[in-house]
Formats: structure tokens, C-alpha cells, sequence
């Protein structure tokens, strides 16, 4: 899925950008920065003998980038740090534009560090909410099933959230289900308290105004051609940067976009919290799922298409070096070969409507087309 890279180079050398836009930088030095040697070279664009200076830059202005930025500035409050952000705003990419699910790690491997992360990452995310008021819910997270299979499936997902410490989980019965998604149809569902939901766009912006604080910078619209010195959070782009740094290039990254309609303002209440398909243990895809947003929204999807460019958000968005790098990487093609049918499904959702009704009809008997808004 989405790879970040964190890589850090010896602690001295340069790094060059290119800077794509205008010089609007949160200009700071900091005083430690004679004790050092130039590790970070930026040419202006309005002239490229400019120079700034810094002791670690951190490149990528998401979630990941702008979280490792403050906390690198917590711990070294003397190194002069700075942030690089291609996009002329943070959060432009993968952080701005998800499900904002706070997940409970339910699904990851036992014992992986994903499922550890997920569940650390999740109690500091609260936290970090409640302490400055960003506006979050925990409203909570059904996996529900409509079958026998489903059932068997639901099982082994209750021992994985077991073994893996999800806080507060629950099998509930059919009734069970009614008192937490009072219009959801099911035999049996897996029930999540904890799980819940923000915006994670809010968070990022957020950690960078806590950075700039303590007089971190901020480098909008500068985009790295060399480093030598450098944190790279780069989302999408990390395969490539990881390359630019002298590394390898695999495993790359493959660009998914999830597509989402929304239920109709007459038909929100259906929903409270989040209702997920139960996934079929063997293919990749995690399924449809249903959630109230904090606006009030109901998102259904996603539909997981294979987009045509890294950071295109619509169907029209294509980039020739993108699909050539896509289409001749063994990695996607052996992929394809194995996931055929689930790709094939996926890309039906995509193209029919009606394939995503049928399944939200499971859990919704009387859902209609109309109530469904692109
Ligand atoms: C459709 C979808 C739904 C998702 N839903 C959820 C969910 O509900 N809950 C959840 O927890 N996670 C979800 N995720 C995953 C989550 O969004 C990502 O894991 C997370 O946002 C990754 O953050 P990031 O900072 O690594 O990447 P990004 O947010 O993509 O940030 C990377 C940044 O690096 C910048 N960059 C790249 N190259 C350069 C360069 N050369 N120079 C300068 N800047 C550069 C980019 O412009 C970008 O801003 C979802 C992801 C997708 C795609």
C-alpha cells in the first residue's frame, strides 16, 4: 500500500531543492547552526545565490512529515529544522484527502508493527485531540456480517483483534447490533468502541503550527532534487525519493484512489458510527463500509481504482511516466494476475453503481439508488 521512508544520512553534507513557487518560508536560523556544517542548501527562486541553512529537513508536509518535524524539534529544540512541502499547503495529498478513520487495529497481523503502531498511534491521537480541542469523534465501529461465511470470517477477525490487544472489542448478536446501528441489518457483527473519526487534514496543519511555534520552518512549494542530509516522509512519492537519495527504489508504489459516494441528507441517520463489510480474509481490498463524518456526511466506499497518476483525484488525471512506471513494474503485474477477480470487482464498482448497491442493500434493504450522491 503507501510506504513512507524514513532514512537519515550522515549528519552532514547538503541538500539542494528546487524551489517550484515563490520563497515563502518561515524564515528562522537557528543558533546552533555554527556548531554544524551546512547541511541544507536552498536556492531561492528569485535567486538561486540566496541560500538558507539548516541542520535536518524533513521532506513532505503530510501527517507523517509534519509529526516527525515536531517531534525532531522537541528533542533537539537547538537544531534549526525545517519542513519542505512541495504543494503551496500542507495536508495536500494522502493526509487531506482519506476516510479520516481513526483506526482501532482490528485487521493488522498480531504481533506486526503495524497492529502495535495502529493501537499506540490511535491513544496518542485521542489524547493529542483532547489536550488542544481538535474536533474528533469516537463513535465507534461495527463489522458486520451478513452471511454464514462472513460469520467464519468475523470469528477469525475477533481472535486477530484478541491476540493483537484491541481495546474493548465485542461480538455482537443480531439485537446486539440494533442498539448501536439501530436501522443495520446483520446476523452477527464485531463491535469497536474506540474506533472513531477526524479530520486528518486539521491534525496536520495543526503539528505544523505547534513546529512553526517553537520556530520550526515551513517550506511551502519547494520540492527536493538532491539530499544528502534528510528525514524523507514523502507519501506517494517515496519510492522516488528513496531513489533520490541513493537507495533503492523498491518496493513501489502503486497509486490506488478511493472513490466515495454519500447517502443522501434524508437517508444520513441510517448511520451513526462506521459499518464495514467484513473483508474477505484473502484479498487485498477491505470492502464497502458506511461512515458518519464529523460534518455529518455519510461517506460510502471506497471503490478502489488503480489511478493514472500519483496524486490524481479524478478519473481525467493521467501522467505519462506515472503509468509507464506502473504498467512495467513486475510488482503490479504479478498483482493483477493473482487478484484478477477482486480487481475486476473493483473496477465493476467503479463503472456500476449498482454492484455498490447491492452490497450496501445487505445492511440497508431499503437503500435506493436515489439515496446515493457521487
Ligand atoms: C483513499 C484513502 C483513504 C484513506 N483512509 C484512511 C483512514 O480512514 N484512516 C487512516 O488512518 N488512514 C487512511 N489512509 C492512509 C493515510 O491517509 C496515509 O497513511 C497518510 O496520510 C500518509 O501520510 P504521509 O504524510 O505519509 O503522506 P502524504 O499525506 O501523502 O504526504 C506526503 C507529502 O510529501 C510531499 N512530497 C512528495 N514528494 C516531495 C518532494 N520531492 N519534495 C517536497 N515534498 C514532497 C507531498 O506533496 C505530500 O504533501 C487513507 C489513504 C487513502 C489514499
Amino acid at each position: 500500500m503507501y510506504r513512507t521512508v524514513l532514512r537519515f544520512f550522515e549528519y552532514c553534507g547538503e541538500v539542494s531543492f528546487h524551489n517550484s513557487c515563490s520563497f515563502n518560508t518561515a524564515q528562522r536560523f537557528g543558533s546552533s547552526f555554527n556548531n554544524f556544517k551546512n547541511i541544507v542548501h536552498v536556492p531561492s527562486q528569485s535567486s538561486l545565490a540566496r541560500e538558507r541553512f539548516f541542520d535536518v529537513v524533513v521532506v513532505g508536509g503530510g501527517i507523517v512529515g509534519m509529526s516527525t518535524a515536531l517531534r525532531l524539534k522537541k528533542r533537539f529544540p537547538n537544531f534549526n529544522v525545517a519542513v519542505c512541502e512541495k504543494e503551496l499547503y500542507l495536508a495536500a495529498h494522502q493526509s487531506g484527502n482519506n476516510g479520516g478513520v481513526i483506526h482501532a487495529g482490528i485487521c493488522y497481523k498480531p504481533g506486526s508493527l503495524r497492529s502495535k503502531l495502529c493501537i499506540e498511534g490511535m491513544q496518542r491521537l485521542y489524547k493529542y485531540c483532547e489536550a488542544y480541542n481538535i474536533p474528533h469523534k469516537r463513535n465507534g465501529k461495527l463489522i458486520v456480517a451478513t452471511n454464514p461465511q462472513e460469520e467464519i470470517w468475523l470469528n477469525n477477525l475477533y481472535d486477530n483483534a484478541i491476540k493483537n490487544n484491541v481495546l474493548d472489542i465485542k461480538m455482537l448478536n443480531s439485537n446486539e447490533i440494533k442498539q448501536i446501528e439501530p436501522h443495520c441489518k446483520g446476523l452477527k457483527a464485531l463491535y469497536s468502541p474506540n474506533t472513531g473519526i477526524v479530520n486528518y487534514g486539521a491534525v496536520t496543519r495543526h503539528l505544523g503550527q505547534m513546529f512553526r511555534d517553537l520556530g520550526g520552518n515551513i517550506l511551502l512549494g519547494f520540492n527536493v532534487i538532491r539530499s544528502r542530509f534528510v528525514v524523507t516522509c514523502g507519501g506517494l512519492r517515496a519510492d522516488e525519493l528513496a531513489e533520490m537519495t541513493g537507495e533503492s527504489r523498491a518496493p513501489q508504489i502503486i497509486p490506488i484512489r478511493g472513490e466515495y459516494f454519500f447517502l443522501t441528507d434524508a437517508k444520513k441517520h441510517l448511520v451513526n458510527g462506521s459499518i464495514y463489510q467484513v473483508p474477505n480474509p484473502v484479498l487485498p481490498f477491505h470492502g464497502i463500509h458506511l461512515t458518519s463524518q464529523l460534518d455529518g456526511k455519510v461517506w460510502v466506499g471506497p471503490r478502489s481504482m488503480l489511478a493514472s497518476q500519483k496524486e490524481g483525484y479524478n478519473w481525467s488525471d493521467y501522467n505519462i511516466k506515472d503509468l509507464w512506471d506502473m504498467f512495467t513494474y513486475p510488482g503490479l503485474q504479478l498483482f493483477v494476475y493473482k487478484y484478477f477477480g477482486a480487481c475486476f470487482h473493483e473496477f465493476m464498482k467503479s463503472a456500476n453503481i449498482n454492484v455498490t448497491l447491492n452490497k450496501l442493500q445487505r445492511y440497508f434493504p431499503s437503500l435506493k439508488l436515489r439515496d446515493l450522491v457521487p
